[in-house]
Order: C-alpha cells, then sequence, then structure tokens
C-alpha cells in the first residue's frame, strides 16, 4: 500500500516499508525532474517583482505564475521531500501566489520607502523648492495609473518635472520612453522650459496633443501632413461656412428643410408645466431671448409659436392690444387679449392649461378658469368673435393646426408668404447669420469629437429636445460634406484629423509606440477623443504608466470637450489606480481656502480633499462690497470698483498685484478706465482678466466683478443650442456645477485677499450663498445701505424670482419686479416713510428699522387692509371695499401684530 497525496493506492507484492520507500523516490525524482522548470518560473516571478514599482498588472502576473507553477502540485512540496534540490523556492513560489491585499500594500510601502531614502537628495533637489513628502511620493509611485489631484498652488509642475527627472536618475527609463503631453501650446512652451532649466537638455520633449498627433501620422504616412489655414483662424472657418450655407439655400430641398426648422425650433422647447415658478419660467424666456419675429417680447413659447405662424401665413396680427370696449374698472386693468386680428375683427386667447384643465403648477387653478369664463361671458356679451387655443396642442404638435381649422371655420382664408419673403425676414430677424454662425460651432465640435461608429448615434439618443437636434443634425450634415470635400481637394488636415488619424493609426497597430512612461498635465481638461489616444498609446506601449496631474475642482472647459468624468471616474476608465493627492497649497491662506473649498464641495460629485494652507489668517479673507451698480451720481461719488482699490492700495504692500477678474470681457474696466484706475492708484499693479483666463496665474489680491443674475451672470444661464449639448460631454446633474467651479478658480487666484463686488438688486446666487450660508466672509469692511443689506430677501412675491426695486411713474414712487414686461407686479412703499415693505403671509412690514410701519393684508383678495370707523366702533376694512358695486367684502375686528416679526428671518 502506498500513501499518497491522493489517497492509497495499493502494489501487490511490496511490504509497507518498501512501499514508502518507493513512494518517496518517486517524489523525489518528479521534483528533480521538475526543478529546472520551477526555476525558471520563480526566476520569471523574481523579475517581474524587481522591476520597480509592484504594480497592480505585475503583482497579478506574478502571482498567475506563482499558481500555475504550483498547479503541478497537489500539495506545496515541503523542504524535506527536496533533498539535493534545495535552490528551488517552494515555499517562496507558494507565498507569492497567496499574497492578499495587505501583503500588496506592504510591498508597494516598502519600496515607497526604499526610493525615497535612496534618491532623497535628488527628490529635494530637482526643483528649486525641495519637493514636499506628498509631491516626493507622486514622484516615485508608478503603479499602472496613477492621478495626482493638484489643488489650486500644490505644486504640480514640480511633481511633473521632479517625476520625469526621477524616472531617469533611478535608472527606470530614458528620455525617449518618456511623453510629455501639455493641452495648450503656450503650456507645452513653459513645461519644456522648466524641464530644459531643472533637469538640463535631457532630451524630453514636452507636446501638445495635436503635435503629438501630427507626429504619429508623420511617422506612419512618412511625411508631414500639412494644416488648413482654416483650423487657426475661426473667421475665415465661419465665413465658409455661411458660404455653404447661403449655396444650399438656393436648393428648394434645403430651403424647405431649413424653414421648418424655424417655424418649429426657432427656439429650444421648453414645457411651462414643468417650471417651479412663473419667475423660472421667464428666466427661460429671458435667457433664450424668445421673441417674435416682428421682435415682441412674448410671454411664453406658445405665443412666440401662434404670432410667427400668423405672420408666415400672412396675416396681420396686434400682440396684447387693448379690448375694443372699456373693461377697466377701479378694480381691474383693461383688458388685453393674447393677440387682434384687424383684417378679420377676430381675437385670439391662448390658454395655459393641459387637456384635464390643469395649469402650470404656480398658477392658481382656480382663478384662472374663472378669468377664462369671465373672457368668454365678455366676448359673447359685447358680440367679438373669438378663437382659443390652447396649451396642450402646442404640447402635442397640433398647435398650427388647430390655427388653420379655427380661423377656416370663421371664414378666414390666407395666402402664406412665399419662402422667399419668410427667408427674408429670417435674415432681417438675424435667424439666418445666427444659424450660419451656430453651424460654425456644430461643425467644429462634431469633428472635434472624432465619432467611432455608433458612437454620434448614441450622443443623439441621449439628446434633450429630440426633434431639434435631428432637425438641426440634418442641416449640418451637408455642410459637414462640404467641410471634408475641402480639406480632401486642398490636401489637408485639421487638427482633429490630427486625432483622428493618430487614433486609428494606433489603434490598428501602424504606429508602434516608443514609451513606457505617459505624464499628462491639466488632465481635468482632457476631452474623450484624447483620453482614448492615450488609452491606445498606454495600451501599445510595452509595461506603459500613465500618469495624469489635475484638479477636479478646477475643471473649466466643458464648453471645449472637456468631460470631466475621466477624473472623477479616473478608476472605472482607466483600470487599477493609485490616487494621491497634493495637501499643501503654497498659494492662498485659510482664510481663502476655507471659503472656496466649503463652495466647492457643495457638489457631491467633486473629490473630496484637504487642502491645507501654508500661511494662516484669523479673521475673514474673503470680504463682500455690495453696492448698486448705478452710474456714478457725481464726480465726487466714487465708482465701486474705486472703493475696494482704495481699500486694497490702505492695506496692500507697495507693489502688490491686483486681479480685477470678470465672468465675461464686458464686466471689467475697458482700457481707457484701466488706464486712469493705474494713475489713480500707482502702487498697485493692476490687471484684468475673464475668470477663464486666469487660470494657472496668481495674484496679491482678487477683485471679482459681474457677480449679477440672468443670462449672462455669474452664474451665467445662457443657454446652448441643444444639438451642440448633445454633442458636449453629458451634461452633469448638479446644476451649475461648471460655474461653480469657475467661481473657485477666482477665489483661489488670490494669495492675500479677495473682494466680491455686487449690487443686492440683481445678485448672483452664488453672492446669496456666500452672505447667508455658513462661510467666513466679511460684510462690514464698507459701509452699506439698507436696501443693500435685505435686497436678496425682497424678492417679487409674484413670480419668485424677480426683485422688487424702486421706479418712478407720473403717479410717484412705487416698488416693480425688476423681470417687468414679463412680469408686471408692483408695490407701494411703507406710507409713512416710502421705503420698501417686505412681506409675511399675513403683512406688510416696512424695511426700515426707525419706522417699522405694518399693515395687515386681506387674506381674500391680497389688497392692504385700513382701519375704518363703523357703527359699532373701529374695525378692519379691505382697501378693495366699493359700496354697492364690485369690490371685497372681508373684515376684521380685531388683527394682532406679533413683535417678533420684526426681526428679519429669511424665507
Ligand atoms: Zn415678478
Ligand atoms: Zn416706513
Ligand atoms: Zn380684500
Amino acid at each position: 500500500m502506498l500513501q499518497t497525496d491522493t489517497g492509497q493506492k495499493s502494489f501487490s507484492g511490496l511490504r509497507k516499508q518498501d512501499a514508502h520507500a518507493l513512494f518517496v523516490w518517486l517524489r523525489q525524482h518528479w521534483l528533480r525532474e521538475l526543478a529546472p522548470e520551477i526555476r525558471k518560473d520563480s526566476e520569471e516571478i523574481r523579475a517581474l517583482l524587481s522591476k520597480g514599482y509592484p504594480r497592480q498588472s505585475r503583482l497579478d502576473l506574478a502571482r498567475n505564475k506563482a499558481q500555475k507553477a504550483l498547479s503541478r502540485f497537489v500539495r506545496v512540496p515541503e523542504a524535506d521531500w527536496c533533498e539535493g534540490i534545495e535552490d528551488v523556492p517552494f515555499r517562496w513560489i507558494s507565498e507569492v501566489a497567496g499574497w492578499e491585499e495587505s501583503d500588496r500594500q506592504r510591498l508597494r510601502q516598502d519600496y515607497v520607502v526604499r526610493q525615497l531614502e535612496r534618491h532623497h537628495d535628488f527628490l529635494g533637489s530637482v526643483e528649486s523648492q525641495p519637493l514636499t513628502e506628498r509631491q516626493r511620493e507622486a514622484c516615485v509611485v508608478d503603479e499602472d495609473n496613477n492621478l495626482v489631484l493638484a489643488g489650486a498652488g500644490t505644486g504640480k509642475t514640480s511633481v511633473m518635472v521632479g517625476r520625469a527627472g526621477y524616472l531617469m536618475h533611478s535608472g527606470q527609463t530614458k528620455a525617449s520612453e518618456i511623453l510629455m503631453l501639455a493641452f495648450a501650446n503656450k503650456a507645452a512652451a513653459e513645461m519644456q522650459e522648466r524641464i530644459d532649466k531643472r533637469l538640463g537638455k535631457c532630451g524630453i520633449t514636452a507636446s501638445t496633443f495635436h503635435k503629438l498627433g501630427k507626429d504619429i501620422i508623420a511617422k506612419v504616412e512618412g511625411r508631414q501632413p500639412s494644416l488648413t489655414p482654416l483650423a487657426e483662424d475661426d473667421r475665415a472657418l465661419a465665413l465658409e461656412v455661411n458660404q455653404w450655407f447661403e449655396e444650399h439655400l438656393k436648393t428648394p430641398s434645403y430651403r424647405k428643410m431649413v424653414l421648418r426648422y424655424f417655424q418649429y425650433h426657432l427656439y429650444p422647447a421648453a414645457n411651462p408645466f414643468d417650471f417651479k415658478s412663473e419667475g423660472e419660467y421667464f428666466d427661460y424666456i429671458l435667457a433664450n431671448d424668445i421673441r417674435t419675429l416682428k421682435g415682441e417680447l412674448v410671454k411664453s413659447l406658445g405665443e412666440c409659436l401662434v404670432a410667427n405662424y400668423l405672420f408666415k401665413q400672412g396675416i396681420e396680427y396686434k400682440y396684447e392690444p387693448a379690448y375694443e370696449h372699456k373693461t377697466a374698472s377701479t378694480l381691474y386693468r383693461q383688458y388685453q387679449p393674447d393677440f387682434y386680428l384687424p383684417e378679420h375683427g377676430i381675437y385670439i386667447e391662448y390658454y395655459g392649461i393641459d387637456r384635464q384643465g390643469n395649469t402650470a403648477p404656480y398658477v392658481d387653478r382656480e382663478k384662472y378658469h374663472q378669468t377664462i369664463a369671465w373672457k368668454r361671458q365678455l366676448h359673447a356679451e359685447k358680440g367679438t368673435s373669438l378663437v382659443e387655443l390652447y396649451h396642450y396642442e402646442m404640447a402635442e404638435s397640433v398647435l398650427f393646426e388647430a390655427i388653420d381649422e379655427r380661423l377656416a371655420a370663421k371664414g378666414v382664408s390666407y395666402r402664406p408668404l412665399p419662402p422667399e419673403a419668410v427667408l427674408a425676414t429670417l435674415r432681417e430677424f438675424g435667424a439666418i447669420s445666427n444659424f450660419s454662425a451656430l453651424l460654425a460651432d456644430l461643425l467644429k465640435r462634431y469633428r472635434a469629437n472624432c465619432y467611432e461608429q455608433g458612437q454620434v448615434k448614441s450622443a443623439i439618443a441621449r439628446a434633450e429636445n429630440r426633434d431639434q437636434v435631428r432637425a438641426a443634425l440634418d442641416l449640418l450634415h451637408p455642410i459637414l460634406d462640404d467641410y471634408q470635400s475641402l480639406l480632401h481637394r486642398e490636401g489637408h488636415i485639421d487638427f482633429d484629423d490630427m486625432i483622428g488619424r493618430a487614433l486609428e493609426y494606433v489603434r490598428e497597430g501602424r504606429f508602434v509606440s516608443p514609451w513606457r512612461y505617459i505624464l499628462v498635465d491639466e488632465f481635468q481638461d482632457i476631452s474623450e477623443p484624447r483620453a482614448r489616444l492615450i488609452r491606445y498609446l498606454r495600451d501599445a506601449g510595452k509595461e506603459c504608466s500613465l500618469f495624469c496631474v489635475g484638479d477636479d475642482w478646477q475643471a473649466i472647459y466643458r464648453f471645449t470637450g472637456s468631460d470631466l468624468s475621466f477624473t472623477t471616474d479616473f478608476q472605472e476608465k482607466f483600470g487599477p489606480t493609485k490616487i494621491t493627492a497634493l495637501d499643501l497649497t503654497f498659494r492662498f491662506n485659510n482664510g481663502v481656502s476655507d471659503v472656496a473649498t466649503h463652495f466647492v464641495l457643495q457638489n457631491p460629485v467633486q473629490v473630496k480633499k484637504q487642502l491645507n494652507s501654508l500661511k494662516t489668517v484669523t479673521r475673514p479673507a474673503v470680504s463682500l462690497l455690495r453696492e448698486d451698480n448705478r452710474p456714478r451720481q457725481t464726480a465726487n461719488d466714487p465708482g465701486r470698483l474705486e472703493k475696494v482699490l482704495s481699500r486694497i492700495s490702505d492695506i496692500a504692500e507697495p507693489g502688490s498685484t491686483v486681479y480685477m477678474l470678470g465672468r465675461y470681457g464686458f464686466n471689467l474696466p475697458d482700457r481707457g478706465e484701466l488706464r486712469w484706475l493705474a494713475t489713480r492708484f500707482p502702487s498697485l499693479k493692476l490687471e484684468c482678466h475673464t475668470v477663464h483666463a486666469s487660470k494657472g496665474k496668481e495674484a496679491d489680491y482678487v477683485i471679482v466683478l459681474g457677480l449679477e443674475t440672468g443670462k449672462h451672470g455669474f452664474p451665467s444661464k445662457k443657454t446652448t443650442h441643444p444639438l451642440l449639448e448633445a454633442l458636449l460631454p453629458a451634461k452633469e446633474d448638479y446644476s451649475h456645477a461648471e460655474e461653480r467651479r469657475l467661481l473657485y478658480v477666482a477665489l483661489t487666484r488670490a494669495r492675500h485677499r479677495v473682494y466680491l463686488v455686487a449690487d443686492m438688486a440683481v445678485a448672483s446666487e452664488f453672492v446669496v450663498e456666500l452672505l447667508r450660508d455658513e462661510y467666513e466672509v466679511e460684510l462690514n469692511e464698507f459701509s452699506i445701505s439698507l436696501s443693500q443689506q435685505l435686497l436678496h430677501m425682497l424678492k417679487c412675491m409674484k413670480c419668485k424670482t424677480g426683485t422688487m426695486v424702486p421706479r418712478q411713474s407720473r403717479y410717484g414712487r412705487f416698488f416693480g419686479c425688476n423681470k417687468f414686461p414679463l412680469c408686471s407686479h408692483r408695490e407701494r412703499g411703507c406710507a409713512l416713510c416710502d421705503s420698501q415693505m417686505r412681506r409675511t403671509d399675513r403683512f406688510k412690514i416696512c424695511i426700515n428699522p426707525e419706522c417699522q410701519n405694518w399693515v395687515p393684508v386681506c387674506p381674500s383678495c391680497g389688497a392692504e387692509m385700513v382701519r375704518r370707523k363703523g357703527r359699532y366702533g373701529e374695525f378692519w376694512g379691505c382697501k378693495n371695499y366699493r359700496f354697492g358695486s364690485e369690490g371685497c367684502l372681508h373684515t376684521e375686528n380685531e388683527i394682532l401684530f406679533d413683535k417678533r416679526l420684526l426681526a428679519l428671518e429669511e424665507a
């Protein structure tokens, strides 16, 4: 009987003792036979593990080799089985085969500690300042993929240079195996300069993505491709596109498509029922500048469609004219139907209800139906002709048919304008030139995406307003073809071809990648095709690792195609990753850092990381100046900017730099103004930048301008065409995510102190947040008026987003909604002191703390209540009370005012 690992085997004729001896001999023989192979395996494993950083790919490979080696045995051979074959490390191999995550961690840690010690002096001297601990670690760690999250002012360039230097200094690679990538020419040049300066002319080239693409193409095709002049001349491209577009417009079929497009999609569709308040819907109207082809500012998209359809059908109309019979009373204004057709004597009303009669959530359903009934009755009484249209007809895309049908029923016949005439009007309105400019943008965006099979389809399928997107794409396709054939004819390529063709060559293996280390700067700005290119290159290179430095908090280029998700979901997109966060900023103090960090982290998608400041201050370093944005009243009246600069020049060291930063260029002082300010404050160095242009720069003091609400506000509420939107990276869920990061960038340009300048009547919601929430912001550095202190709380009670601002009419001063004429809500000032009144649910309260006048509001009709004398003493009566006619009869004997309401509480 033979005791083996798989059980007992019987050999007849053998004694037990002999059988055992035979087994031992067989086992030893077997081991001796296998020894050379196992020895080779173990050497391979050793080589893998001594290659450098224990990357996941190497550890996985080592484990697989070890497990394969051991699979020849049922049990791991023990030391005393191997007499005479001692040099086969069975025990060690079995350890490797069984390494767990904690073992891997230990290996990595040991490696990093060893390397940091060995290259301590080099890492201390490679940059002008010795690298910090985190920076050193980032240089040495070499996982398959590495992401370094480098906050503002944490020295990301030092890490790029340090790492490249370390890789060569430690003998792991040579210059020709390192690929260093930056986005813009200027950034690449600066990187190159820094490398040459710190590492000597070592042979590393910092390249842009375009240059990389161009070099790959040249290598594969054997000659340098030539770039189209249009690639660097947006104006020339726009002109070219315009010519093609005009050419196509001469073709009846294309012209028909264009006219159809403008009939349905002059503006992106939005359902008023989807908005939370009337004001938000008005914001959509304003942001898209929704006007009729005759230029009328309308209150809804539906009205705009009706107006333009009437126009196109050659029917003269008047928008919101006064009704022909007088209806105005002491309580109600004169009735103004939506439209009047003077040639036919027909009124048109467009009602905002769905098929069930529901109104938008912010409209009182009952009152709305009362109004509809009143209008119908009025037209019936006066014998005027009324055509009714409904919101649901627009939603169901049958609005135009409804107009045709109802006008025909009234005997109206009409002759539509000829296409040429409609086109001429569209041209006059600016729609044609705007669309041509849009086509040029769409062309660039479309090309930049370097679509591979099926990608464009799925982008369109995800889009909002799909009908409009498809219609616009149909108009774009012929232009894309024109562009392509132009390039072909001239034998040129563009920047997108540089990436697109390079992608193809690398993917197909026609380009042999020499690179083992790919380093990418400003990684948060990467677009999908570029990310694809570096992934292809990484996979094509031998044991190639990826090293990307960026800051997801400073991603502000989505509109050029940058896709932040490559940074925030790095590991999912690239595979096993070591993420290192540089946590020490050399630039700004904790006062700036705390506000900026808290602000940017409101968006839960941003990666949470601690940012420590080298400098600490004890008082707030972000200060708010609240003042209205009216032009200067007198020559001595200092403007807002002058006030801030004067304050800075009091506290700053002579020669300090001050950045004035605007969301848009027009937020900034013009050249003449800047020159004047420079002479006025000679001790300060003044510069003006847009926030985008200030990225990567720093100043002692920063003044942020343009912090207003609206289309060109900050956050900017400008809308993007749905097709352009579909061609851009997926929009983030968090609203104004990119604009929030943009303000973060603005704040973090400052070494010492940031000044925010805002008019609270139109203040950006960011300013209101910084003011209201738990931010350490200085509010008392400048004196402010009472209304500026309170304005952000005094929102229009009708539309909810407008601010009540003082206005003058011929009857005196009043407060009106700043969304006028869309919102015509107005209120009277305090009867005692003329100040603005704020609302609680039951009272109007004067905002002037010296006055504190209060007036109850009628719960039945919303008018003010007044004290009246009656037969049985004094009582409260509604101001709308009219003797013997229509009016409000609400009265109350006693109304108690709770003094606690005087304390300002925010909604
Ligand atoms: Zn309003
Ligand atoms: Zn008052
Ligand atoms: Zn009343």
